[in-house]
């Protein structure tokens, strides 16, 4: 793929070769091992990842909480791998908002700048234009013990803001707040990240939070980084099983291998006919292989037409689609999703025969 000018210039987080070990000998635990990952400045990046994977712990890196067993940091090209947190342009905001319960708001969001020894009337100036970026005016004076959980993470995100980091580190900050809240805050967030022009680092396990809000995604599996790129990118073209697994639902399906070349593979599906996949750079189309293919990315036809036929085995009806679960000739499961509207008639029944077709480059070839 041909580098885009904004891929040439010095990235705001370079990571480069990171490993984190914890403990010694046998028992060390290897939460990091050997992490690359270049982050662009004025960028909403996310980690995502299941429990434990490590995204924690790559954030306390940047952080300057803790400090790498091997490999470095850069911060907009300077090593900062060994400095302390205080000595970073870097700021956390943390599941747990950690405010100062004693303090009013106004009083928390000039607490940074107050330390870094800003003068007052650029303090009062930071404080004024924080508490209207978060819309909190109106509560400045009230003590943080005194205002919602919403709020007080508004407050948290202006404190972390207020002195102007490079950088802004979120550790699942909004995890503690119920559904309609979160929504309401992921969109807040997005705002912020545009209007500052600040590189947010975002940490999630929740992969519909991940593609609705990030420029770019990193998802990680046991201390690793398996795939970076745009949330279209990670859904739409996998590279390994994991992350079709982990990010939306998708069908996995067996197949060999007829020809391959040029960053396409003509396929025998286990379950049916031929059919043209996608292969991902890295990734070696020879002998067996398992492919992908997005639920929406299907569409029923006769029997006998398109790459599959199988047999109804179920139907889900949610409203604006329908779930359909077909079962292939190789007794594996396919599920595809149909739009429901009222000029077409429902989905076939259990048991009634039908064929799958795949829109064209969906189907995607994985690294086992
Ligand atoms: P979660 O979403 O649950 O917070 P995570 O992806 O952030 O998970 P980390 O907290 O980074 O994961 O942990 C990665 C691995 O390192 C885990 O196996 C964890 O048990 C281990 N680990 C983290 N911190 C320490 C520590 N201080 N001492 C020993 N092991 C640790």
């Amino acid at each position: 793929p041909q580098e885009t000018p904004a891929a040439q210039a010095v990235p705001a987080i370079d990571v480069l070769n990171v490993s984190k070990l914890f403990g010694e000998g046998q028992s060390a635990v290897r939460a990091l091992d050997d992490v690359s990952v270049a982050i662009g400045e004025n960028a909403f990046f996310t980690l995502l990842g299941p429990s434990g994977c490590g995204k924690t712990t790559l954030l306390r890196l940047i952080a300057g909480f803790d400090h790498p067993s091997a490999g470095q940091i850069l911060l907009r090209g300077e090593d900062i791998s060994e400095l302390p947190p205080n000595q970073r342009s870097v700021n956390t905001v943390f599941q747990s908002y950690a405010l100062f319960p004693h303090m009013t708001v106004r009083q928390n969001i000039g607490f940074g700048p107050k330390m870094l020894g800003w003068d007052k009337a650029r303090i009062d100036r930071t404080v004024t234009d924080m508490l209207a970026l978060v819309r909190m005016e109106a509560l400045a004076d009230r003590r943080t013990d005194q205002i919602s959980g919403g709020q007080q993470q508004r407050v948290a995100l202006a404190r972390a803001l207020a002195p102007r980091p490079k950088v802004l580190l979120l550790d699942e900050p909004l995890s503690a707040l119920d559904y309609k809240l979160r929504k309401e805050m992921q969109t807040e967030l997005k705002r912020l990240q545009h209007e500052t022009g600040i590189t947010f680092i975002f940490v999630t396990h929740d992969q519909e939070e991940a593609l609705t809000m990030s420029d770019r995604i990193a998802v990680m599996s046991a201390g690793r980084i398996l795939q970076i790129g745009s949330p279209r990118e990670i859904y739409l073209h996998p590279r390994e099983r994991f992350v079709a697994d982990f990010i939306g639902d998708t069908n996995f399906l067996a197949a060999e291998v007829i020809e391959a070349g040029g960053g396409m593979a003509r396929l025998r599906l286990a379950g049916g006919g031929e059919a043209e996949a996608t292969v991902p750079e890295g990734v070696a189309a020879t002998g067996r292989v398992t492919a992908s293919v997005r639920p929406e990315q299907a569409r029923l036809v006769a029997p006998g037409q398109g790459a599959l036929t199988g047999r109804v085995a179920g139907r889900v009806y949610f409203g604006t689609d329908t779930l359909v679960t077909l079962r292939l000739a190789d007794d594996s499961a396919f599920t595809l999703r149909v739009q429901n509207s009222l000029t077409d008639g429902e989905p076939p029944g259990e048991g009634a025969e039908a064929g799958i077709a795949l829109a064209p480059g969906a189907l995607q070839v994985l690294r086992d």
